[in-house]
């Protein structure tokens, strides 16, 4: 899928790291030692960014653009040529070439500039061609990625419509085979990015069978129309239609893979968006973090900075520290892509949900130490807030997410335990996401026991300490189905939990990875507290993972669900004061 870096090839001991920990298992040769970028690869990122920053430096205003609600062509042909629209296309098509944390580097770049920047060429290249690059066949990347790559053309990612969202599974858009092995295409699309704009679209509909078909849509056919721009709250500059579709032809050559894949195509397409997604959320917040300390040390209130109060130190310590074990993650995921991990899903989805989530607590943290300056619209603050609050919602909804993330781990644990194997696991995954069978491929596969032995010697406890919560894992999982059996498809109170609880225990596992890394490569020129800042993050993650585990037998659920059932029936809040 990436052009491999030179990082020396790990045996995978299975398909996917975060799934078998439900199974109480960690592969720990997966993640240890940390993936390092090739070194050549390395340079040319840091080469990229010098020059992008200081061309954007020069030419790019997101006030301007904002109101212009568009990126001028011209800047778009600008980007294209310094090779930011093809980062990952492979160099015979004229793109790059990156791995995926190479372009998780420089996507971390670009949203930096402008978080419209990132959506723009985001829905491009991490979801808009993505498809072809994945799943075209040679003869469609030869006619398509060339022009793709070098921004000559423009794609879009239309999946959503008015009665599918989250749902996206149920989609209504139609497609009907014709004898000459084209479809013809009727329905209706909304908030599509890049609408009007792209010339490529990767688009989704059901046969009269059901089977769900990809296929690649190009704007100037007939029956093609694009709807009015919607007004939007935050990225502005991304230009977000409603589409219809009136009998539209699409050529059988423009077919992506075969009929009945298209569902599990849109969510593999998804898997990698949710990752540069996920990461530059993270990356934002470093920025934000870096604003808030030049803020506070700055500014004096009661004849000191606020950087000497303790609840600013309180913000900024765990600005610092989430930061790092978040960063952790991501990176761990991008590196096990370009290893080779044949299922990320979950990986993906956890980093989507967790840098989604943080970077809208640590903007508004950053908002909150600016004091009211912070409000102004000359300050960089409020634009953010409005661009970054789309982010826990689109690419799939972090709720639903946090279902798909528990579900999955769920299903292989039910596929293990005598009488439960036969429960209906599957369908409520499948609505949402692709499964793979994990437990099928056991025969395959060594299982390992949970142990993290090959962190640094000073990192020992940590490891042992999440190396049980694994063991409790998969007890709580196994635990939690006997009790709800089918049923446990409905409680996403505690899928929220499991979700939580295995984010936190890949993060610290990520970050004892990341900082044994660190200390074992003094070359790297580690920053004094590190070691301090990742055990800090990891104390706290796994008290949060205690925290959930413990609310699995001891909540008060069934109180709030019932609290909102009532307010239903009356159909508003209706206590008067
Ligand atoms: C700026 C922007 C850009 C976008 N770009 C694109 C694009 O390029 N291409 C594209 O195809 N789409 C795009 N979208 C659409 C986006 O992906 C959808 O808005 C998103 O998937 C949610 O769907 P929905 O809006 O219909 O919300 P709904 O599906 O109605 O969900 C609303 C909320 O309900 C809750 N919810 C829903 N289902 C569940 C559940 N099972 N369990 C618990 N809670 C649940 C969640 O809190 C969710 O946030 C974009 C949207 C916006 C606003």
């Amino acid at each position: 899928m990436t052009e491999p870096t030179t990082e020396p090839t790990t045996e995978l001991t299975a398909p996917s790291f975060v799934k078998p920990l439900f199974l109480g298992e960690l592969h720990e040769s997966i993640v240890l030692p940390y993936p390092r970028m090739a070194p050549d690869e390395h340079a040319r990122i840091d080469t990229l960014t010098t020059q992008l920053r200081e061309w954007a430096a020069a030419n790019y205003d997101e006030r301007d653009v904002e109101q212009q609600r568009w990126i001028p062509d011209a800047t778009v042909r600008a980007l294209g040529e310094m090779g930011m629209l093809g980062l990952y296309v492979e160099q015979q098509y004229g793109g790059l070439g990156l791995s995926q944390t190479g372009y998780c580097r420089m996507f971390e770049v670009l949203s930096g500039i402008d978080a419209t920047l990132g959506v723009v060429l985001g829905v491009h290249q991490s979801i808009g061609y993505k498809g072809i690059h994945l799943f075209g066949s040679d003869e469609q990347k030869q006619r398509f990625l060339p022009d793709l790559a070098s921004g000559r053309r423009l794609a879009g990612f239309a999946l959503t419509e008015p009665h599918a969202g989250s749902d996206a599974y149920h989609l209504e858009t139609t497609c009907e085979l014709q004898p000459d092995g084209s479809y013809v295409l009727n329905g209706e699309k909304r908030y599509i990015g890049n609408g009007s704009r792209a010339d490529v679209l990767t688009t989704f509909a059901r046969t009269p069978s059901g089977g769900h078909v990809a296929l690649l849509l190009e704007s100037d056919t007939d029956g093609f129309e694009v709807g009015d721009r919607y007004d939007t709250m935050g990225l502005r500059a991304n230009d977000l239609r409603r589409l219809r579709f009136r009998d539209v032809r699409v050529p059988k050559e423009n077919v992506l893979g075969s009929e009945g894949q298209g569902f599990a195509i849109a969510m593999q397409i998804l898997n990698n968006g949710r990752m540069s997604l996920g990461s530059g959320s993270v990356a934002a917040a470093r920025s934000l973090t870096d604003m808030a300390i030049a803020h506070v040390t700055q500014r004096e209130q009661f004849g000191r900075p606020l950087a000497e109060f303790e609840l600013v130190q309180d913000k900024i310590g765990w600005m610092v520290a989430y930061t790092y074990g978040l960063e952790a993650m991501s990176y761990l995921t991008t590196g096990l892509v370009d290893r080779g991990l044949q299922d990320y899903s979950l990986e993906s989805a956890i980093v989507k949900v967790a840098g989604t989530d943080f970077i809208w607590q640590a903007a508004n943290r950053a908002f909150q130490l600016a004091g009211g300056k912070a409000y102004l619209r000359s300050e960089p603050y409020e634009k953010i807030l409005r661009d970054i609050r789309i982010f826990p919602i689109f690419e799939g909804a972090n709720d639903v997410l946090r279902s798909y993330i528990a579900l999955n781990g769920i299903e292989p644990v039910a596929a293990q335990l005598s009488g439960l194997s036969h429960l209906g696991l599957r369908d409520p995954i499948t609505a949402v996401g692709v499964v793979a069978d994990y437990v099928g491929a056991m025969v395959r596969r060594k299982v390992q026991p949970p142990k993290l032995r090959g962190t640094q010697e000073r990192f020992a406890s940590h490891a042992e300490v999440v190396s049980d919560q694994v063991e409790q894992l998969r007890a709580v999982t196994e635990r939690l189905l006997r009790r709800h059996g089918e049923a446990i498809t409905a409680r996403q109170a505690h899928h929220k939990r499991l979700a939580a609880a295995v984010t936190d225990i890949y993060a610290q596992i990520a970050t004892l990875a990341r900082v044994s890394d660190v200390l074992e490569r003094p070359e790297q020129g580690m920053i004094g507290d590190e070691p301090f800042i990742a055990e800090t993050f990891c104390l706290r993650a796994a008290d949060r993972v205690r925290r959930q585990f413990d609310q699995i037998e001891h909540n008060d659920d069934a109180r709030t669900f019932d609290i909102a059932r009532a307010a239903y029936g009356r159909a508003r809040y209706h206590h008067s004061v």
